[in-house]
């Protein structure tokens, strides 16, 4: 490979020259966080024109049917009087608009709302003012750069957080089988100083690996991602102490494996991760098994995983799809079809992306085990 062409892959470049490889996580921090070239402060990312498309970009129904779940999160909450509505990652806020548009026609809920966004991109964060400012939710809007910065103590409201996409975007390690051991995959530089993989000295704890790391063969890429463990433990630690309930929703598998999902999207279509750092959304697939470990050792209760699928269509998407359809012509009950199709459809968004919830407390209606509280729109719901 020729050198990095991006100011970012140059500045990364210097800095393994003069202190070593870095693993995948530092690689993937640098890239995507870095507050002048990082990925996030392009301009255009979601979307379109961007490099990738999220479900509440597929269709307004997404952002209205998590919408749905909020109100009977706060109901199973015993309808506090006060709530933190939380979003972390809320992107162009898309989401956020649909799920407020929704949350208006339940007045009870509407008012008790103090919204929270968790973002570290000041490119996202003027976006995300603009559409709260036409929702008319600007002034009781607060952003915080990361979790931990959420008001906290006694006298904390209750939360209710959704993050879509967003746990897929913190950085993730690897380790690469080679004889009877795994070692952590690093990014070193080649003799043309151009980016390129390494295997690091680091070996992982067996006790980390899943049933079967014996039979892989040489080559084999296994994944952790302790920094969205320790997140989701900080979330679970706040639900149990305060109260709450949170809605994760990513693409990912229910059950640890094995296998390489490193993942850079550009212009709508794969990358070499390693080209052009800055210019390329990078992620993994999230194991949902170890975010369910992680949050009820730190003391909350766990859902069971569900496919988005079941999950979209639990909450009540075609009767959704047919009350925005009754009246509308040819062309929009296709689109909606079509969106329909896209989100919860399995060869597309249906089965990939997983749902998990989690509770601080018991609920007081039943759904422990399952994130949908029902619920759904009537029919007469526009
Ligand atoms: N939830 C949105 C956007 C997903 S993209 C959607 O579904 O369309 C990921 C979002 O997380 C972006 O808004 C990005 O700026 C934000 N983000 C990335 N890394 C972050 C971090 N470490 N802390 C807070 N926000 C982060």
């Amino acid at each position: 490979m020729t050198p990095p062409a991006t100011p970012l892959g140059e500045k990364i470049a210097r800095q393994i020259a003069a202190t070593g490889p870095l693993s995948v996580a530092e690689y993937m921090a640098l890239c995507m966080n870095d507050p002048v070239d990082g990925y996030y402060a392009r301009a255009e990312t979601i979307g379109v024109k961007g490099d990738f498309i999220t479900a509440p970009e597929v269709s307004q129904m997404f952002g209205e049917l998590i919408g749905v779940w909020c109100y009977s999160a706060w109901q199973a909450m015993a309808s506090p009087g006060r709530v933190m509505l939380v979003e972390a990652g809320p992107g162009k806020g898309t989401l956020l608009a649909d799920l407020l548009r929704t949350v208006k026609r339940f007045p009870g809920f509407a008012d008790a709302i103090d919204l929270h966004l968790i973002e570290a991109s000041a490119t996202m964060i003027a976006r995300q003012r603009e559409v709260l400012t036409e929702a008319g939710f600007a002034d009781r809007a607060h952003w915080h750069a990361a979790l931990h910065e959420l008001p906290a103590g006694k006298d904390a409201a209750p939360a209710i957080l959704i993050a879509n996409e967003f746990l897929d975007v913190l950085p993730f390690r690897q380790y690469v089988k080679k004889g009877k051991a795994w070692y952590e995959r690093s990014i070193g530089i080649d003799e043309n100083g151009a980016l390129t993989w390494k295997l690091a000295p680091t070996l992982i704890d067996p006790s980390l690996l899943p049933p079967g790391a014996e039979g892989e063969p040489d080559g084999a890429v296994f994944e952790i991602a302790p920094a969205r463990e320790a997140w989701v433990a900080t979330l679970a630690e706040r639900l149990s102490q305060a109260g709450g309930m949170a809605l994760l929703i990513d693409y990912g598998h229910a059950q640890a494996g094995f296998g390489d999902t490193f993942q850079a999207m550009r212009g709508h279509a794969h990358a070499d991760p390693l080209e052009g750092p800055g210019l390329a959304d990078l992620t993994s697939h999230v194991d949902f098994a170890a975010l369910a470990r992680a949050a009820t050792a730190a003391g909350a209760h766990a859902s069971a995983i569900v496919e988005q699928g079941e999950f979209l269509l639990a909450m009540g998407l075609l009767e959704r799809a047919g009350a925005l359809g009754a009246d509308a012509d040819e062309t929009t009950r296709e689109r909606l079809r079509g969106e329909v199709e896209r989100l919860a459809g399995p060869d597309e968004m249906g089965r990939l992306f997983k749902v998990l919830a989690l509770y601080g407390m018991n609920p007081v209606r039943s759904g422990a085990d399952f994130p949908p509280f029902s619920a759904p729109f009537g029919g007469d719901a526009k």
